[in-house]
């Protein structure tokens, strides 16, 4: 039987208001800078672009439905997660098991272990560390024979690097919002403005930075401090990144630079003695600012590093004082391997002595498992090649494209040696209730079925221990913050989701 979660969506429009809505929606997203770089190919040829053109963002025709409870659900358990990872970061005893066996299994990891175990062996100087979080969620039916029964949110992942799309979330649904005020939508429709919440990252993310940044303090020597964003050379969602910037000059009075990992060794030095980390901007002769923050929106994949520069830089970042955001161990706190290992019974019960806390956490995991040599690794790899059907498997990599779906479960474990298993997770799929909307990218319409996957951003410093202390638990929150959401919206038929990688587009809630 089909589940109708929701009333028939969305409301059908005539040529004269589809072409209304689509001016109007194209207008507001160029003159708002909902936008992105467009990829070389749909640049025409006979034009040199030095980046001169920007297209909207990938963005659904309409907001869509999503139940209130559930929005409101993921957005109350955001500082809990906040807190479980930042504890699960600084608790190195505990993730040294996991750490020493994947990186038997994965070159990226071990290679990232290994810059966090060299800082510590040199001690670091800098107790302060920053998380801009963003927890994902896909709708899933609990009862699916009876459409009255509400669905609940399932985490897909967790992540603590470069999460994305907070300044675009913030534009697109201001950007619903206004067409549902300017009667761009039906009005007989459900859509009203009341009824789509502007997502709040774009400022709270920023305040998160500026927080970090007014707790690193003033710099040496009279030196006056910014932040370092550390950004890959031509991504397409740079405008994302630039709305930070901006917010955080006009907010927060503060200064934001940004560099890739590969000119971090030639633009940046560490002052003897304190690590302080001072940057030269090229543009800039003779000045030299000390970075408060680094803020990566790169180095979250192997691509990132393309050879012994890059690895040279994260270390040298790594080593220094200013706040990173994130350090390595809260970037590897955030595996996929580790979402396992904190489903198994009782383990996030140990990071979060609040019985009521640790259940509301538990209460949106889904269904994940090892793969792994332990009984329960054995029967999940027997779930993999026999049933995959309703699972996705799932490497430690992020970014967006990186998964295998279903039936192609088996043969890529097959193609790849058995010892090399471990560095998986299978993961139930999580199956949202039906829902309909449109995808314009790139002047293309797409329309049919979709799944939205609402992530909810979280911002929090914290204070680990120092000296000897270090790694052995978190000392201090310092700020713990919901920090807004995002809606990302893909076609059914297809399994990923990244706006980034190119499956899906920025959407926006429209509470039911
Ligand atoms: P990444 O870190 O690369 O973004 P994700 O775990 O978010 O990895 O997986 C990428 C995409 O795959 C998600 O955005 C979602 O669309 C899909 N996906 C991942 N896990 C599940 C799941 N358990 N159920 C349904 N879809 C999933
Ligand atoms: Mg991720
Ligand atoms: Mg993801």
């Amino acid at each position: 039987m089909v589940v109708e979660m929701f009333p028939p969506y969305p409301p059908e429009l005539s040529p004269t208001q589809l072409s209304y809505l689509l001016q109007a929606l194209t207008d507001y997203s160029l003159s708002h800078g909902l936008t992105v770089r467009p990829a070389e190919s749909f640049i025409p040829d006979k034009l040199s672009s030095n980046g001169a053109f920007a297209t909207h963002a990938p963005i659904t025709l309409f907001p869509s439905p999503f139940p209130r409870s559930c929005w409101e659900e993921g957005r109350a358990v955001q500082k809990d997660f906040n807190e479980l990872y930042a504890r699960v970061a600084g608790n190195e005893e505990w993730l040294e098991k996991t750490m020493v066996e994947l990186s038997k299994v994965d070159d990226f990891t071990e290679r990232l272990y290994k810059v966090h175990l060299d800082v510590k062996a040199e001690g670091f100087v800098q107790p302060l560390s920053l998380g801009l979080f963003r927890s994902d969620y896909i709708l899933h039916n609990i009862a699916p024979e009876d459409p009255k029964v509400l669905p609940v949110i399932h985490q897909v992942e967790f992540n603590t690097i470069a999460s994305s799309f907070g300044a675009l979330s913030t534009r697109v649904s201001e950007l619903h919002r206004h067409l549902a005020r300017v009667g761009a939508y039906p009005p007989d429709s459900i859509i009203k403005a009341e009824n789509i919440p502007v997502s709040p990252a774009l400022q709270e993310l920023a305040k998160g930075l500026a927080v970090a940044y007014k707790a690193y303090g003033s710099g040496g020597d009279g030196r006056s401090t910014a932040v370092l964003m550390i950004i890959q050379p031509g991504d397409k969602n740079i405008f994302d990144q630039r709305w930070l910037e901006y917010e955080l000059l006009e907010k927060h009075s503060v200064q934001t630079y940004r560099i890739s990992l590969t000119d971090v060794p030639k633009l940046t030095d560490l002052a003897p003695g304190t690590r302080a980390l001072i940057y030269s901007p090229p543009h800039v002769p003779n000045t030299q600012i000390e970075i408060s923050t680094v803020y990566f929106r790169a180095g979250y994949g192997p691509g990132d590093y393309a050879g012994e520069d890059e690895w040279t830089a994260r270390t040298t970042l790594e080593r220094s004082k200013a706040i990173k955001c994130p350090s390595v161990i809260t970037q590897l706190a955030g595996a996929k391997k580790i979402q396992q290992v904190l489903a198994i019974d009782g383990v996030v019960e140990g990071f979060l002595a609040d019985k009521s806390v640790s259940s509301r956490v538990r209460g949106t995991f889904a269904a994940i498992h090892p793969l792994d040599e332990s009984p329960a690794g054995v029967a999940a790899r027997k779930l993999a090649l026999e049933k995959p059907d309703t699972y996705v498997l799932k490497p430690q990599r992020e970014g967006g494209g990186n998964n295998i779906y279903r039936g192609d479960i088996p043969g890529f474990l097959k193609s790849i040696p058995e010892s090399r298993w471990s560095g998986y997770i299978l993961m139930e799929l999580i199956e949202p209730p039906a829902l309909e909307n449109t995808i314009i990218r790139n002047g293309g319409l797409m329309s049919g079925g979709v799944i939205g996957e609402l992530g909810v951003y979280g911002a929090i410093l914290w204070k680990d221990g120092e000296g000897e202390e270090r790694g052995k638990g978190l000392k201090e929150i310092v700020m713990n913050e919901e920090a807004g959401w995002l809606l990302r919206t893909k076609g059914k038929q297809s399994d990923e989701g990244g706006v980034a990688a190119g499956f899906g587009s920025v959407d926006a809630v429209l509470l039911v």
